[in-house]
This record gives C-alpha cells, structure tokens and sequence, in this order.
C-alpha cells in the first residue's frame, strides 16, 4: 500500500490539494473529518460512540480514530491505488498505530510524509473566509475569499441547494488556538517520521494547479 500522509494546519488547502490527486491520479482519499461526519450521520457504532464524545465537549480519542480508520482500509483497501490520508494521523500515538496496523495487515506498505508550508496569516484569512454546506452526506467547502472557491450564492451549496453555514469555530480567537495546538502536534509529528525519511515540503501560497504541478514533480510523476 502506497500511502501518502499531508501535513499542515487546517485551512492549509490539503482537502482541494487530495480532491485533484483523486481526480486527475485516481486516488483514494481518506479524510478523517469527513469519515466522523458520515459515521455520525449514519449511526454507526463508531459513529454513535463520535457523537457521545463531541457532544461531551471532548475530542475524539486516539484509539476512536485509529479504529475507524483500521476499518476505512479494511473494507476500501485497493492494491492499485495510492491513499491518501487527510487529517490523520494528527498525534504520533496515532502515527504508531497506524505504522503497527500496517506492518500486521498490509506488510510491505511505504508512508510517503509531504508538508503543507503557508504563513499563518493566510491560513487565518482563509479560514475566517470559508462556509461549508450544511448537508452532512455533501459537505462541500467554500471560501468568500478567492472567487473561484466561492458559491454562486452566498447562502446556497452549488451542489446540493443546502444551506451554507460558517463552523463555530472558524473565528480567529479560536483558530489560532487551534493552530498552537497544531503546531505542537505536528512538530511531534515531524520529529517522528524523519527517524526514518525524508519529509517532503511543498510550499501551498499559490493557485491549486500550480501547487498540483509542484506535487507531482516533488513526487517525481508526470
Ligand atoms: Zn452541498
């Protein structure tokens, strides 16, 4: 199995970047954000246990998201294909399990670690720019900000007609919070895999062909 693991704060632009590599590579995504969301919708027992602990204003254990993802592979796994994970691991004890449920199921599996590089300031502007479609089975995002990622309607997914809603979240108090506690973890991160590889840096200020370019030339692909 080919993986590939993005890194790099929310707002980064790692979900539009695995978008293009699933439709012009033919990859599998996984995103472990859209992965909670449809296991909720869907009430699931992982999904049902996800929303007991969202609910309880915690957020979802290691060994919660280590399972759904064990069972994502399982049941999607396509030999032919490279995977991409989004969102995941976020911690190194979820970067271990990871690595132990690879050597024991898919013996011969590579994690290829690419690194997402922006200044904090454009995440920040992205992120207090972005809308997503209130529609749990569609979840498509949208940003104010650049007008090619913007709705034809302010309040209307182009896709689905649902109503567009801001995340809680998505203020700037609480997303440089969210970046602090990124950032540790991701240094962590990067501590870990570089014992045994190089890390790949792609820098993401650009438009998204341009940084898809920059991509499939760091990963030698044409
Ligand atoms: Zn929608």
């Amino acid at each position: 199995m080919n993986i590939y693991v993005f890194l790099g704060p929310p707002g980064v632009g790692k979900g539009s970047l695995s978008k293009l590599c699933v439709e012009k590579l033919g990859w599998q995504q996984l995103s472990t954000g859209n992965l909670c969301r449809m296991h909720i919708a869907n009430q699931t027992d992982i999904g049902k246990k996800i929303d007991f602990i969202i609910k309880s204003g915690k957020l979802v254990p290691d060994d919660v998201i280590t399972e759904m993802v064990s069972d994502w592979l399982i049941k999607n796994y396509d030999s032919n294909r490279t995977i991409i994970l989004d969102g995941f691991p976020r911690t190194v004890i979820q970067a271990k399990a990871i690595d132990d449920l690879l050597k024991e199921k898919f013996p011969g599996s590579k994690i290829n670690v690419v690194k997402l590089i922006i200044p904090e300031k454009t995440v920040i502007s992205r992120l207090t720019s972005r809308l997503i479609c209130g529609n749990s089975k569609c979840q498509a995002v949208y940003s104010t900000m650049t007008k090619a990622l913007a709705p034809k309607d302010i309040n209307v997914c182009d896709k689905c007609s649902c109503k567009l809603i801001k995340r809680q979240d998505d203020n700037e108090q609480s997303i440089k919070e969210r970046l602090a506690v990124y950032n540790e973890h991701e240094n962590e991160l990067l501590k870990y895999y570089s014992k045994n590889q190089k890390i790949l840096d792609l820098n993401v200020e650009k438009n998204l062909d341009e940084v898809f370019e920059d991509f499939k030339k760091l990963i030698n692909l044409k």
